[in-house]
């Protein structure tokens, strides 16, 4: 039998989210590689080894991926929501172009996966009903003033934004920034989404304008997204409904 890669995409957190492709690759592997939390979220069973690895070792995960499929395994690398977005499938790729050239002929798929972004919108209505752009706040592979830049520039452009990895830990102060430069850029308030744990059981969905949001309110489980100068938000009992009409005028 011959080895082959997939580079699956779990979903935001819900089992019911998790596609019907990744689940039969799942089931058809030897080897799961992962972050460790990643790698929880796949069941344990005869015939089928789990490999988590610490965070931040991207490459070397993918290497070894590689590795084991050059060898006849079966092996699933699992990202949390699309593995394209902010995740393995870039790692993996980065890892086939530097290495052996026999890696190149590797049975390699990427699953895709519902990303975070698509999962709060979708809760929250339709935030990113016209052009938007997605900005990894994260600062571990790109300088700070890229990031700033790029907010500029899309606040400019008026696109509504997504944001992943809006806060951690290791960097508290970036978001802070972040909304610093926005509130600045955007010259006029607009609706600010802080999804957290979108599809898990400790979901939590917030509303707030973007004059009063605050750093706080996001954690490493939240995806922010932060409307254009036209969405809107139609008030009701409980959450309201944040939608960004198809049409922009002339
Ligand atoms: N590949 C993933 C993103 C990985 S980066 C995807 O496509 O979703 C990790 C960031 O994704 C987190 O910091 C957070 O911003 C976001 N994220 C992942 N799962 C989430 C969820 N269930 N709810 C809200 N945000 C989530």
């Amino acid at each position: 039998m011959t080895g082959w890669l997939a580079i699956a995409g779990l979903g935001p957190g819900a089992e019911a989210l998790v596609t019907p492709e990744v689940t039969a690759a799942l089931a058809e592997a030897t080897d799961i590689v992962g972050y460790i939390p990643y790698v929880a979220r796949v069941a344990a069973r005869e015939g089928l080894t789990l490999h988590a690895s610490d965070n931040r070792v991207e490459l070397d995960r993918a290497r070894h991926a590689l590795e084991m499929a050059a060898n006849r395994r079966r092996v699933v690398v699992v990202s949390s929501g699309d593995p394209g977005v902010f995740a393995m499938a870039a790692a993996v790729f980065e890892a086939v172009e530097a290495g052996p050239a026999d890696w190149r002929d590797l049975d390699i798929r990427v699953l895709p996966g519902i990303t975070a972004m698509l999962a709060a919108a979708a809760r929250a209505g339709a935030p990113l009903g016209h052009d938007f752009c997605a900005i990894n706040l994260s600062d571990n592979l790109k300088p700070w003033e890229l990031i700033e830049k790029r907010l500029r520039l899309a606040a400019a452009a008026d696109f509504a934004m997504a944001f992943y990895n809006p806060r951690s830990k290791a960097r508290p102060e970036g978001f802070d920034r972040a909304l610093d430069v926005l509130r600045d850029a955007c010259g006029d308030d607009r609706p600010v989404i802080f999804a957290r744990a979108v599809s898990t059981p400790e979901e939590t969905l917030r509303v707030v304008p973007l004059t009063e949001a605050t750093p706080e309110m996001a954690d490493m489980r939240t995806v922010v997204i932060v409307g254009s100068s036209l969405t809107r938000v139609i008030p009701r009992d409980g959450a309201p409904i944040v939608y960004t009409p198809r049409s922009a005028p002339e």
